[in-house]
């Protein structure tokens, strides 16, 4: 047992919600300890999530983009992948990114101790580090522990030929034929990037539609690209049992249109993420958590034991590290005193698949489900010189009003840089604009974001870069 330690803000867990607390309430003039499993902070977004995500996310655009070019004049020849090389750069974002907080952690005196945190009271917790248990009490704890990823138990997922997505970006080869099991964010982007090093590609989904919950008409332009890039995007469809054959992984499907069976060289499972909360002994500290280790906390972050607070993938969905981000400065800031509180208007979404989809506040979906009266402005990007100049042109950028005021309710864009333009809508979302603020707003030419302009004025009836019929 090591010496004791006290915190007057401890906070279990560094990702991007662990850390960002930690440094706020640094910043706030408490006395923090951060306690951190790995021995880099950043947790899964920077180490084995969105950040080494996006950097392969990039070596696929490279491809497609140099490939596309071939029939406008521009020919590069084959590309010739060194996937140590492409791994190691990859790493060299992350190390530079993780090395980054450690240097910001020191610069605010935040005392970071790696180890395994469980709680043992509702003001002392004790880590399993390399030298012994270390015992720390507290005064206020921010619990940011996150998830995990789901397994499905039945699968054979000792099988090294079966992939989570941290070994799938640990891209360790290039399989000949690989399965995605789930449509979702990480299924798919997963499936772009070993699409663009020569996998050949078969998604598995068991809604009606990839990404479920996102409106159809921001999906249908992604749906169709990769139907002509994947062998199979099977829809309705489960896999029954995965079997580990010498050959490879024999995968069983109950779904209208897919095989009784098939055989892939590796399986990628992305069927979600599970909160933590069922693995840090909360109970011992007197916390609620839920059966399925979710953490319910109020609009402070505060958890039913009032001074011990939860943030990020473990009090609910969406699991966004955006998300963490903003609930870890609630926290930090209550914790210090300041009467903060969750008050944002939306949490975006981004898919950073090719082409990016991004929504965020009202979504069709979600109006037609509660029967909220909107308008829709919806501009192709087949119109915007932009697009068209990158080769592209199937995007659509949308807006949905109010009818009345004319007040943004939301918005969502598909087609290249989609999660960068996004931020517009949020911000006027949230500045309470309406669709002639957003229309009289001077866009530069010629930029994807006017395409967010043009929408606006389809609302208002002064777009001039179509003809719509009069009414
Ligand atoms: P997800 O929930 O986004 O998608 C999982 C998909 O799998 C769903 O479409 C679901 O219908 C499907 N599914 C579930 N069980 C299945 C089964 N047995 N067979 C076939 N399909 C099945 O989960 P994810 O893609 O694993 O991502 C996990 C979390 O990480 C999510 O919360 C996601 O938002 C987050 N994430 C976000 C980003 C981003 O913001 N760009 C990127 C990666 C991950």
């Amino acid at each position: 047992m090591t010496d004791a330690l006290h915190a007057e803000v401890l906070v279990l867990g560094g990702g991007p919600g662990g850390y960002t607390a930690a440094f706020r309430a640094a910043d706030l003039g408490k006395k923090v300890v951060l306690v951190e499993k790995y021995s880099v902070l950043g947790g899964v977004c920077l180490n084995v999530g969105c950040i080494p995500s996006k950097a392969l996310l990039h070596v696929a655009q490279i491809v497609h983009e140099a490939d596309a070019f071939e029939s406008h004049g521009v020919s590069f020849g084959k590309p010739d992948f060194d996937l140590d090389k492409i791994r190691e750069w990859k790493e060299s974002i992350t190390n530079s990114l993780t090395g980054g907080l450690t240097k910001l952690a020191k610069q605010r005196k935040v005392t970071v101790v790696q180890g395994y945190g469980k709680f043992t009271s509702a003001n002392a917790i004790s880590v399993e580090t390399e030298s012994g248990t270390q015992s720390i009490s507290f005064d206020q704890a921010i619990v940011a522990a996150g998830s995990r990823v789901s397994k499905i138990p039945v699968f054979p997922n000792d099988d090294p030929r079966l992939m989570d997505s941290t070994d799938a970006l640990e891209i360790a080869d290039v399989p000949k034929k690989l399965l995605i099991v789930g449509g979702g964010i990480i299924g798919l982007e997963m499936a772009t990037v070993y699409h663009a090093l020569g996998s050949e590609i078969s998604v598995v989904e068991l809604m009606d539609q990839i990404i479920p919950g996102c409106d159809k008409d921001l999906v249908t332009p992604l749906q169709r690209r990769i139907k002509k890039q994947y062998k199979n995007i099977w829809l309705k469809t489960r896999v029954q049992s995965i079997e580990a054959q010498d050959d490879g992984l024999k995968v069983s499907f109950e779904g209208d249109k897919a095989p009784e069976f098939e055989v892939f060289d590796k399986v990628l499972v992305a069927v979600g993420r599970k909160p933590n909360g069922l693995l840090i002994d909360a109970d011992k500290a007197g916390i609620n958590v839920d059966e399925w280790g979710f953490i319910a906390v109020d609009k402070q972050q505060k958890t039913n034991v009032p001074h011990i607070f939860a943030i990020g993938d473990i009090v609910g969905q969406p699991m966004l590290a955006h998300k963490a981000v903003y609930e870890a400065k609630i926290a930090a800031e209550v914790s210090a005193g300041h009467k903060s509180g969750f008050d944002a208007l939306t949490i975006p979404s981004v898919a950073y698949t090719d082409p990016e989809i991004a929504w965020m506040g009202l979504t069709e979906n979600e109006a037609k489900e509660k029967g909220i009266a909107y308008e829709k402005g919806a501009f192709p990007w087949a119109a915007s010189g932009r697009s068209l100049s990158l080769s592209r042109s199937e995007g659509i950028t949308k807006v949905l009003c109010d009818p009345e005021s004319g007040r943004i309710l939301g918005a969502g864009m598909v087609g290249p840089n989609a999660g960068e333009l996004i931020a517009e809508a949020v911000l006027a979302l949230e500045m309470g604009a309406d669709a002639e603020d957003v229309g009289l707003t001077i866009h530069a030419h010629p930029t994807l974001s006017e395409t967010f302009a043009f929408a606006n004025e389809m609302v208002t009836g002064t777009i001039t870069d179509l003809y719509v019929k009069k009414k």
